[in-house]
């Protein structure tokens, strides 16, 4: 088995034991085959945790340059671990800090984001900017395990309103007058959010 698989083999069975919430399989493979067809080459990924969905998204290509953001200190020590084990760290750039705290000016084809949920409308306003022309944004968790729509019966204070959250966002993000939002059944739901252009 070479390096890249074993690794993420190991980052698996690293992520079920230490409750890291990662990327279910279909979601990812959608986004790598997403970054195969628009050809992505520059991604900002927010929310890296242990480096998992970064380091299978930079699998997809050798010429494919990745940027993720993560403020959880023990996770993104990890991560550097996991991208220095298989010597990707010449094209996986790993922030420590929260992502509404820093500003990038670079350009990306694709932006991933997969950090707080109930932050999403912030992630929105301030990573907009920075995306190419063609470029794509792509919204993990969606549909929240299942409880997305069913805020009402949800007993817990907290989870009520991370659920909220993420119903106000599906609405925020479906009535931007430059951006169409489509939101597909793969994973725990994502929601592509692509730039409306002029061609005529
Ligand atoms: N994308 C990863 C999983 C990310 S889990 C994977 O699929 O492998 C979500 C991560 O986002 C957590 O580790 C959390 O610490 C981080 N996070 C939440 N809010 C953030 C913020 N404002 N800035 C940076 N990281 C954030
Ligand atoms: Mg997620």
């Amino acid at each position: 088995m070479n390096m890249v698989t074993n690794k993420i083999l190991e980052m698996e069975e690293y992520a079920e034991k230490n409750d890291i919430p990662i990327m279910q399989k279909s979601g990812l493979e959608y986004i790598q085959r997403k970054i195969n067809s628009i050809n992505a080459k520059n991604i900002l990924e927010l929310g890296t945790a242990i480096g998992y969905s970064t380091i299978c998204f930079a699998s997809v290509s050798d010429d494919i340059k990745i940027t993720s953001i993560e403020r959880n200190e023990e996770r993104y020590k990890e991560a550097v671990k996991n991208v220095n084990d298989i010597n990707y760290n010449d094209r996986v750039n790993l922030i420590l800090a929260d992502a509404l705290e820093i500003d990038l000016t670079d350009k990306y084809d694709l932006i991933i984001i997969d950090a707080a949920k109930g932050k999403n409308i912030d992630f929105f306003n301030k990573y907009k900017n920075n995306l190419n022309k063609n470029g794509i944004m792509i919204f993990d968790n969606m549909n929240f395990h299942g409880l997305v729509g069913k805020s009402d019966s949800i007993k817990g204070k907290n989870l009520r309103n991370l659920v909220r959250k993420i119903e106000i966002f599906r609405e925020f993000i479906s009535v931007q007058e430059d951006y169409y939002a489509l939101f597909i059944e793969v994973g725990d739901g994502l929601c592509i959010c692509e730039r409306k252009k002029d061609i005529l």
